[in-house]
Protein backbone atom coordinates (compact mmCIF):
# COMPACT_ATOMS: atom_id res chain seq x y z
CA UNK A 1 0.00 0.00 0.00
CA UNK A 2 1.30 3.72 -0.42
CA UNK A 3 2.30 5.40 2.62
CA UNK A 4 3.19 9.10 3.33
CA UNK A 5 6.38 9.76 5.65
CA UNK A 6 7.94 13.06 7.31
CA UNK A 7 11.60 11.61 6.70
CA UNK A 8 13.02 15.33 7.67
CA UNK A 9 12.11 19.00 7.68
CA UNK A 10 9.90 19.94 4.74
CA UNK A 11 10.48 16.60 3.14
CA UNK A 12 7.20 14.19 2.67
CA UNK A 13 7.85 11.01 0.46
CA UNK A 14 5.71 8.77 -0.39
CA UNK A 15 6.50 5.11 -0.49
CA UNK A 16 5.31 1.88 -0.83
CA UNK A 17 5.07 -0.68 2.37
CA UNK A 18 3.29 -4.08 3.49
CA UNK A 19 -0.55 -3.89 3.95
CA UNK A 20 -0.88 -4.07 7.74
CA UNK A 21 -1.82 -7.44 9.59
CA UNK A 22 -4.43 -6.72 12.36
CA UNK A 23 -4.59 -7.93 15.74
CA UNK A 24 -7.82 -9.55 17.62
CA UNK A 25 -8.46 -5.97 19.15
CA UNK A 26 -8.30 -3.73 15.86
CA UNK A 27 -9.55 -2.88 12.83
CA UNK A 28 -8.46 -1.97 9.16
CA UNK A 29 -9.75 1.00 7.98
CA UNK A 30 -9.42 1.92 4.03
CA UNK A 31 -8.19 5.61 4.41
CA UNK A 32 -10.82 8.23 3.13
CA UNK A 33 -10.04 11.33 4.03
CA UNK A 34 -7.08 12.11 6.34
CA UNK A 35 -6.89 16.35 7.82
CA UNK A 36 -3.78 18.57 8.13
CA UNK A 37 -3.67 20.42 11.33
CA UNK A 38 -1.55 23.09 13.05
CA UNK A 39 0.75 20.38 14.96
CA UNK A 40 1.05 18.63 11.53
CA UNK A 41 2.62 22.25 10.09
CA UNK A 42 5.15 22.36 12.98
CA UNK A 43 6.32 18.96 12.55
CA UNK A 44 6.71 19.70 8.92
CA UNK A 45 9.12 22.35 9.78
CA UNK A 46 10.60 20.61 12.55
CA UNK A 47 9.77 22.94 15.15
CA UNK A 48 7.14 20.40 16.81
CA UNK A 49 8.43 19.82 21.06
CA UNK A 50 7.46 16.75 21.03
CA UNK A 51 7.70 14.72 17.71
CA UNK A 52 10.64 13.80 16.12
CA UNK A 53 11.56 12.49 12.25
CA UNK A 54 10.71 10.27 10.64
CA UNK A 55 7.01 10.23 11.17
CA UNK A 56 3.81 9.30 9.59
CA UNK A 57 1.23 12.19 9.99
CA UNK A 58 -2.18 11.94 10.30
CA UNK A 59 -4.47 12.03 13.41
CA UNK A 60 -7.85 13.47 11.67
CA UNK A 61 -9.22 10.22 9.84
CA UNK A 62 -11.92 9.03 7.83
CA UNK A 63 -12.08 5.86 6.52
CA UNK A 64 -13.98 2.14 6.20
CA UNK A 65 -14.08 -0.10 7.88
CA UNK A 66 -12.51 -3.07 5.77
CA UNK A 67 -11.43 -5.98 8.44
CA UNK A 68 -12.32 -6.65 12.21
CA UNK A 69 -10.51 -8.55 14.61
CA UNK A 70 -11.71 -11.77 16.31
CA UNK A 71 -12.48 -9.75 19.21
CA UNK A 72 -14.26 -6.59 18.09
CA UNK A 73 -17.69 -6.18 18.57
CA UNK A 74 -18.06 -2.03 18.35
CA UNK A 75 -18.19 -2.03 14.69
CA UNK A 76 -18.48 -4.05 11.11
CA UNK A 77 -16.83 -4.41 7.75
CA UNK A 78 -18.22 -1.45 5.50
CA UNK A 79 -19.14 1.15 8.19
CA UNK A 80 -17.55 4.59 7.92
CA UNK A 81 -15.69 5.50 10.98
CA UNK A 82 -12.85 7.57 12.78
CA UNK A 83 -10.72 7.47 15.36
CA UNK A 84 -9.66 8.97 18.47
CA UNK A 85 -5.96 9.02 17.99
CA UNK A 86 -4.99 8.74 21.65
CA UNK A 87 -3.24 6.05 23.22
CA UNK A 88 -3.25 6.01 26.71
CA UNK A 89 -1.99 3.80 29.47
CA UNK A 90 -5.22 3.16 31.75
CA UNK A 91 -3.22 2.63 34.93
CA UNK A 92 -2.00 6.27 35.83
CA UNK A 93 -3.86 9.05 38.16
CA UNK A 94 -5.12 10.79 34.82
CA UNK A 95 -6.53 7.88 33.02
CA UNK A 96 -8.21 6.54 36.46
CA UNK A 97 -10.01 9.60 36.69
CA UNK A 98 -11.36 9.82 33.14
CA UNK A 99 -8.84 11.79 31.74
CA UNK A 100 -6.92 9.72 29.64
CA UNK A 101 -6.30 12.90 27.31
CA UNK A 102 -3.60 13.80 29.62
CA UNK A 103 -2.16 9.94 30.47
CA UNK A 104 1.10 10.59 31.84
CA UNK A 105 2.70 8.71 29.19
CA UNK A 106 0.28 9.26 26.34
CA UNK A 107 1.20 9.15 22.87
CA UNK A 108 -0.51 10.36 19.68
CA UNK A 109 -1.20 8.41 16.79
CA UNK A 110 0.01 10.27 13.71
CA UNK A 111 2.17 13.06 16.10
CA UNK A 112 4.38 9.77 18.11
CA UNK A 113 2.93 6.59 16.80
CA UNK A 114 2.32 6.26 12.89
CA UNK A 115 -0.68 8.18 11.54
CA UNK A 116 -3.17 7.13 8.85
CA UNK A 117 -1.26 8.68 6.36
CA UNK A 118 -1.32 4.93 3.93
CA UNK A 119 -4.05 3.74 2.35
CA UNK A 120 -5.16 1.00 4.99
CA UNK A 121 -4.58 1.79 8.28
CA UNK A 122 -4.97 -0.70 11.47
CA UNK A 123 -5.88 0.84 15.05
CA UNK A 124 -7.94 -0.62 18.39
CA UNK A 125 -11.50 -0.97 18.31
CA UNK A 126 -11.84 0.58 21.46
CA UNK A 127 -10.92 4.32 19.65
CA UNK A 128 -12.60 3.75 16.61
CA UNK A 129 -16.20 5.58 16.51
CA UNK A 130 -19.28 4.66 13.82
CA UNK A 131 -20.19 7.67 11.52
CA UNK A 132 -24.08 8.57 10.99
CA UNK A 133 -25.51 7.83 7.71
CA UNK A 134 -25.67 11.04 6.00
CA UNK A 135 -22.31 12.33 7.32
CA UNK A 136 -19.16 12.44 4.38
CA UNK A 137 -16.29 10.99 5.01
CA UNK A 138 -14.53 14.55 4.68
CA UNK A 139 -16.82 15.85 7.39
CA UNK A 140 -16.26 12.45 9.31
CA UNK A 141 -11.89 13.66 9.15
CA UNK A 142 -12.82 17.01 10.54
CA UNK A 143 -14.65 15.19 13.90
CA UNK A 144 -11.08 14.82 15.54
CA UNK A 145 -10.36 18.99 15.83
CA UNK A 146 -14.36 19.86 15.94
CA UNK A 147 -13.66 17.98 19.28
CA UNK A 148 -10.94 20.26 20.68
CA UNK A 149 -13.56 22.95 20.99
CA UNK A 150 -16.22 20.68 22.91
CA UNK A 151 -13.84 19.77 25.30
CA UNK A 152 -12.56 22.84 25.87
CA UNK A 153 -15.81 24.41 26.63
CA UNK A 154 -16.48 21.86 29.23
CA UNK A 155 -13.00 22.29 31.10
CA UNK A 156 -15.17 25.36 32.94
CA UNK A 157 -17.98 23.44 34.18
CA UNK A 158 -20.89 24.47 31.38
CA UNK A 159 -21.14 27.94 29.53
CA UNK A 160 -24.91 27.25 29.46
CA UNK A 161 -26.53 31.00 29.68
CA UNK A 162 -22.63 32.57 29.48
CA UNK A 163 -21.80 35.02 27.19
CA UNK A 164 -18.77 33.59 25.89
CA UNK A 165 -15.69 35.18 24.05
CA UNK A 166 -13.31 33.72 22.01
CA UNK A 167 -10.00 34.58 20.76
CA UNK A 168 -9.09 33.51 17.26
CA UNK A 169 -10.92 32.52 14.22
CA UNK A 170 -8.49 29.42 13.22
CA UNK A 171 -9.75 26.31 13.01
CA UNK A 172 -9.70 25.28 16.81
CA UNK A 173 -11.18 29.20 17.72
CA UNK A 174 -13.62 28.31 15.50
CA UNK A 175 -14.89 24.93 16.82
CA UNK A 176 -14.40 26.54 20.22
CA UNK A 177 -16.97 29.14 19.38
CA UNK A 178 -19.24 26.43 17.94
CA UNK A 179 -19.07 24.08 20.69
CA UNK A 180 -20.20 27.13 23.10
CA UNK A 181 -23.12 27.93 20.99
CA UNK A 182 -24.06 23.96 20.84
CA UNK A 183 -23.72 23.64 24.25
CA UNK A 184 -26.07 26.48 25.32
CA UNK A 185 -24.23 29.71 25.31
CA UNK A 186 -26.21 32.66 25.86
CA UNK A 187 -24.00 34.25 23.06
CA UNK A 188 -20.46 34.24 21.66
CA UNK A 189 -18.31 36.78 20.20
CA UNK A 190 -14.71 35.39 18.05
CA UNK A 191 -12.65 37.84 17.29
CA UNK A 192 -9.50 37.17 14.65
CA UNK A 193 -6.80 39.93 13.05
CA UNK A 194 -8.19 38.16 9.63
CA UNK A 195 -11.82 39.43 8.20
CA UNK A 196 -11.16 35.80 5.96
CA UNK A 197 -11.39 33.50 8.73
CA UNK A 198 -14.36 36.02 10.70
CA UNK A 199 -16.44 35.68 7.80
CA UNK A 200 -16.14 31.99 8.01
CA UNK A 201 -17.38 32.10 12.01
CA UNK A 202 -19.76 33.96 10.55
CA UNK A 203 -21.35 31.33 8.22
CA UNK A 204 -20.92 29.10 10.99
CA UNK A 205 -23.48 30.99 12.39
CA UNK A 206 -21.20 32.74 15.63
CA UNK A 207 -23.43 35.47 16.15
CA UNK A 208 -20.57 38.35 16.81
CA UNK A 209 -17.14 38.66 15.30
CA UNK A 210 -14.90 41.27 15.30
CA UNK A 211 -11.65 42.53 14.08
CA UNK A 212 -8.85 43.42 16.87
CA UNK A 213 -6.61 44.58 14.34
CA UNK A 214 -9.41 47.52 14.08
CA UNK A 215 -11.54 48.03 17.57
CA UNK A 216 -9.55 47.08 20.86
CA UNK A 217 -11.18 43.70 22.74
CA UNK A 218 -12.82 45.84 25.43
CA UNK A 219 -14.64 47.31 22.36
CA UNK A 220 -15.54 44.04 20.93
CA UNK A 221 -17.12 42.83 24.25
CA UNK A 222 -18.65 46.19 24.55
CA UNK A 223 -20.34 45.69 21.03
CA UNK A 224 -20.93 42.07 21.93
CA UNK A 225 -22.55 41.76 25.18
CA UNK A 226 -22.96 45.73 26.18
CA UNK A 227 -22.75 45.96 30.23
CA UNK A 228 -23.29 42.65 30.55
CA UNK A 229 -19.37 42.06 29.47
CA UNK A 230 -18.10 38.52 28.63
CA UNK A 231 -18.72 35.43 31.27
CA UNK A 232 -15.46 33.68 30.31
CA UNK A 233 -12.82 34.13 27.55
CA UNK A 234 -11.11 30.99 25.27
CA UNK A 235 -8.12 31.94 24.02
CA UNK A 236 -7.41 30.02 21.15
CA UNK A 237 -4.29 31.53 19.78
CA UNK A 238 -1.04 30.79 21.88
CA UNK A 239 0.78 34.05 22.40
CA UNK A 240 0.39 35.73 25.69
CA UNK A 241 -0.97 39.14 24.41
CA UNK A 242 -4.24 37.63 23.81
CA UNK A 243 -4.27 35.83 27.72
CA UNK A 244 -3.28 39.82 28.68
CA UNK A 245 -5.86 40.92 26.97
CA UNK A 246 -8.37 38.26 28.22
CA UNK A 247 -7.43 39.27 32.09
CA UNK A 248 -7.69 43.12 31.11
CA UNK A 249 -11.57 42.41 29.67
CA UNK A 250 -12.83 39.98 31.66
CA UNK A 251 -15.10 40.82 34.66
CA UNK A 252 -13.38 39.28 38.34
CA UNK A 253 -13.38 36.38 39.35
CA UNK A 254 -13.85 34.36 36.06
CA UNK A 255 -11.92 31.69 34.16
CA UNK A 256 -9.67 31.84 31.24
CA UNK A 257 -9.34 28.97 28.94
CA UNK A 258 -6.14 28.25 27.35
CA UNK A 259 -6.56 26.34 24.03
CA UNK A 260 -4.03 27.33 22.46
CA UNK A 261 -0.46 26.13 21.74
CA UNK A 262 2.40 27.90 22.96
CA UNK A 263 5.94 27.98 20.89
CA UNK A 264 6.93 30.46 23.82
CA UNK A 265 6.42 30.81 27.42
CA UNK A 266 4.78 34.17 27.64
CA UNK A 267 4.70 37.09 30.47
CA UNK A 268 1.13 37.14 31.73
CA UNK A 269 -0.17 39.70 33.83
CA UNK A 270 0.01 37.01 36.82
CA UNK A 271 -0.79 40.41 39.15
CA UNK A 272 -4.50 40.74 38.43
CA UNK A 273 -4.66 36.81 37.90
CA UNK A 274 -4.04 37.04 42.04
CA UNK A 275 -6.34 40.26 42.44
CA UNK A 276 -9.17 39.73 40.38
CA UNK A 277 -9.36 36.26 41.38
CA UNK A 278 -9.14 34.60 38.03
CA UNK A 279 -8.68 30.98 36.87
CA UNK A 280 -6.29 29.98 34.08
CA UNK A 281 -7.40 26.54 32.51
CA UNK A 282 -5.76 24.55 30.64
CA UNK A 283 -7.77 22.14 27.68
CA UNK A 284 -5.51 19.53 25.63
CA UNK A 285 -7.57 17.24 23.18
CA UNK A 286 -10.66 15.17 24.10
CA UNK A 287 -11.77 12.24 25.83
CA UNK A 288 -14.61 9.34 24.92
CA UNK A 289 -17.43 11.44 25.86
CA UNK A 290 -16.40 14.83 23.80
CA UNK A 291 -15.79 12.81 20.53
CA UNK A 292 -19.04 11.33 20.54
CA UNK A 293 -20.90 14.51 21.67
CA UNK A 294 -19.15 16.33 18.82
CA UNK A 295 -20.30 13.49 16.24
CA UNK A 296 -23.63 13.71 17.30
CA UNK A 297 -23.56 17.87 17.21
CA UNK A 298 -22.18 17.41 13.62
CA UNK A 299 -24.69 15.01 12.78
CA UNK A 300 -27.45 17.69 13.92
CA UNK A 301 -26.20 20.47 12.30
CA UNK A 302 -25.49 21.87 15.36
CA UNK A 303 -21.85 22.16 14.46
CA UNK A 304 -21.36 23.03 10.73
CA UNK A 305 -17.22 22.58 9.58
CA UNK A 306 -18.27 22.50 5.86
CA UNK A 307 -17.07 26.30 5.32
CA UNK A 308 -13.81 25.32 7.42
CA UNK A 309 -12.74 23.09 4.47
CA UNK A 310 -10.68 25.40 2.15
CA UNK A 311 -9.10 22.93 -0.13
CA UNK A 312 -9.12 19.24 -0.93
CA UNK A 313 -5.65 17.34 -2.20
CA UNK A 314 -5.72 14.20 -3.77
CA UNK A 315 -3.21 11.47 -1.76
CA UNK A 316 -0.16 12.17 -4.43
CA UNK A 317 -0.51 15.06 -3.93
CA UNK A 318 0.34 15.72 -0.42
CA UNK A 319 3.61 17.45 -0.11
CA UNK A 320 1.68 20.05 -2.18
CA UNK A 321 -0.67 20.42 0.56
CA UNK A 322 1.97 21.65 2.97
CA UNK A 323 3.48 24.24 0.20
CA UNK A 324 -0.03 25.49 -0.44
CA UNK A 325 -0.38 26.18 3.61
CA UNK A 326 2.87 27.84 3.12
CA UNK A 327 1.62 30.16 0.30
CA UNK A 328 -2.39 30.57 1.89
CA UNK A 329 -1.39 31.02 5.62
CA UNK A 330 -4.77 32.78 6.06
CA UNK A 331 -7.32 31.15 3.72
CA UNK A 332 -6.10 27.83 4.70
CA UNK A 333 -8.24 26.66 7.65
CA UNK A 334 -8.77 22.47 7.55
CA UNK A 335 -6.83 21.26 4.66
CA UNK A 336 -7.85 17.19 3.67
CA UNK A 337 -6.34 14.61 1.86
CA UNK A 338 -8.66 12.09 -0.01
CA UNK A 339 -7.35 8.97 -1.07
ZN1 LIG B 1 -5.25 18.09 14.76
ZN1 LIG C 1 -2.38 6.83 31.67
Amino acid sequence: MKQAILTKPETIELSEVEKPIIKDNEILMKIKNIGICGSDIHAYYGKHPFMSFPIRLGHEMAGEVVEVGSAVKNVKVGELVTAMPQEFCGECEPCRSDRYNICDTLEVIGCQTPGAACEYFNVDASLVKKIPAGMSAQLAATVEPAAVGVHAVRRSGSVKGMNVAVMGAGTIGNVTAQAAMAEGAKSVLITDLSDYRLELAKKCGIPHVANTGKISMKEAVKNAFGDEGADIFFECIGIGATVNQAIECSKKGRDIIIVGVYGSNPEINMAWVQDREFRLIGSLMYVDKDFQDTIDYMSAGKINMNPLISKVFKFDEYPEAFKYIEKHKNESLKILIEM
